[in-house]
Parts: C-alpha cells; structure tokens; sequence
C-alpha cells in the first residue's frame, strides 16, 4: 500500500457573479503531492501550477494565504490535462489519499466532474485526514490545529516556506510519516469522502474503530424515508453485533443532529448519533456513529432528552 499526500491551493470568486460560482466554488490553481511507500519513505514528488479558466482575479483570501499573483499561473497547465499529469503520477498500483483536513478530495473531485473528467470513484473515497491523525495522537480527537502548528508541535525543521500545495504535501507527508513510525495503530482511523454519497445499500459505509462505529447511509428522498430504514434506525451493539432495544428513541434538539440510547446486557449503554446531510440534489443521507458510553454519560443523554422536550413543548412542536 502506497500513500498519497495530496494538497491542494485553489481560488474562489471575488465578486459571486460568475454563471459558474454554484458548480465550481473552488477553482484548482495548484496540486502537490508527495508519494510515499508502505513504510511512509518519500519515494516521489508531484508539483503543478493550474491555468484558470474560471475566476481570474485572486480572491484575498486566496492572495493572504498563498501569497502568489494570478499572472504566475498564466504559465499553468489547463486543469484536465494537470489532474490527468497528476493521477497518471499516482500510477495503478493500489494507493491511500493522505490529506491535511477533510476538503481536498471532495474539491479535486469537483473540479473534475466541472471538466467532465472521468470520475475517481463513483462510492466515498477511504482516505485518511492527518489532520484528524494529529489530533487523536496528540491531542483531545476533536480539535483541529493548522498544518504549521502540527510542524512546531513535533520541532520539525521547516525548510520551505509553508502555504503552496506541494509545500504543504511535504510537511504533510512529514507529520504523517512521524506519527506512524511512533503509533502504527493511527492508521485504523480511516475517513470517508462523500463527494460520491452511496447510491445503494451495497456502496453504504459500515466501520469499526476503537471506541466507536461509523455508518454512512445510501440517499433517501428525506429524513423520515432515511428513518424509516431499519439500518438507519437501528442501535446495534459493534461489539457482539446485538439488535439493541433503546432506553430512548431518537431524538433531536435542532432537527439536524438526533440521538439514541441503548443498553447492551454484556457492553453497558450505547449512544447513537445521527448527522443528517443534504446532497447538492435535495436527497438525505445519514452518517451515525454509536459509542459505548459510561452510566454518567446515559445520564447527561437522558437530560439533554429532558430538556429537547421541554423546548419542543415550550414552541408547541412536540412530536416523537
Ligand atoms: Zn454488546
């Protein structure tokens, strides 16, 4: 297994009146990468300039971050011919997309269905987020840090001056190699890309971590036709795979995160919860993750259950 760390520089509309600002929010200016072998040794480097074809003033944010001039891109390659150099580089042998954060995959795929370009898949992407790596190394899960601070933290030597794609694809790769010669096991800690939400029970995401499993659902018409699937629905125990009855039905605060509490005979109290997510065709489809928990922690569910009913009776809106 080979590892690609992919970064991406892209720029955005200055003035929102581009016919193509809904299709293409985020127009490629640039692709790093790093290529890395099974034991995270650099064995090649990738490096692009991309020709706008969309948007060409730099937005300022764009222009602060990366700090390059719109006319250096003018010696760029069109878009499809770079994304066609760069997935040629990445060869046919089997590959992981390693990127810092959660947006490169889903923009890269973007870019490529405004051009036509043969898809990357047509299901979610496995890829792994160093981003998310640091912060269960490291830190507390849920915190982010940037990529430079990630750098400080591990009194890395920064040699290039950080913010073009292929200097953040070194530093990522850098970052990533460190963590997995010192915690191998950080590598069980997948992530999904959902630019392609599943279309069919078949493509659905079912995984397992340490302390947590992860489903991402096919596309429903709406929530309640998601709801109404049994898989969605259901609180299942990860560890024996039980069918588990709930202490509490699902339930929501703000109509958008809903949870659940389950008791397992052998594993205690499970937690569900339910993200619902929009497709860009006005579908739904859910990402849940259950969680053994402590009897502390039904307890502090049980009252936030208390207190979304009192507020949906207060606005008159209580249903179950
Ligand atoms: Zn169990």
């Amino acid at each position: 297994m080979k590892y690609i760390v992919l970064d991406l520089e892209w720029n955005q509309s200055s003035t929102g009146t581009e016919a193509e600002a809904e299709t293409l929010p985020f127009e490629i200016i640039e692709i790093g990468a790093i290529k890395l072998n099974d034991e995270c040794v650099m064995i090649g480097e990738f490096s692009q300039l991309v020709k706008p074809a969309v948007y060409h003033e730099m937005h300022h944010f764009t222009s602060k971050l990366i700090h390059m001039q719109i006319q250096e891109l003018e010696r760029g390659m069109p878009f499809a011919e770079a994304a066609g150099k760069f997935l040629d580089w990445c060869g046919t042998e089997e590959y992981l997309f390693c990127t810092w954060g959660s947006a490169d995959l889903t923009e890269l795929q973007r870019n490529m269905k405004f051009y036509d370009m043969t898809p990357l898949s047509d299901k979610p992407i496995r890829y792994l987020d160093v981003q998310k790596l640091f912060s269960i190394a490291y830190e507390d899960r849920k915190s982010r840090r940037a990529l430079e601070s990630a750098v400080d933290f591990l009194q890395m030597e920064k040699d290039i001056p950080f913010h073009r794609a292929f200097s953040d694809a070194y530093y990522t790769a850098r970052v990533f190699a460190h963590m997995v010669q010192e915690m191998p096991e950080l590598l069980h800690n997948e992530s999904y890309d959902v630019f392609n939400v599943p279309k069919c029970r078949a493509d659905e995401v079912k995984v397992q971590f340490d302390t947590y499993a992860k489903f991402i659902s096919r596309v429903f018409a709406d929530k309640t036709a998601a709801f109404a699937d049994r898989e969605v629905s259901s609180s299942k125990c990860y560890l024996c795979h039980r069918n588990l009855r709930k202490k509490i039905k699902w339930f929501t605060a703000n109509g958008r995160h809903y949870y659940c509490l389950a008791y397992c005979e052998k594993h205690g109290y499970l937690k569900g919860k339910i993200r619902i997510r929009k497709t860009d065709e006005g579908g739904v489809y859910v990402v849940k993750t259950t969680k053994l928990i402590s009897q502390e922690a039904a307890d502090e569910l049980k009252n936030r259950r208390l207190r979304a009913k009192e507020r949906h009776i207060k606005h008159g809106q209580e249903s179950d």
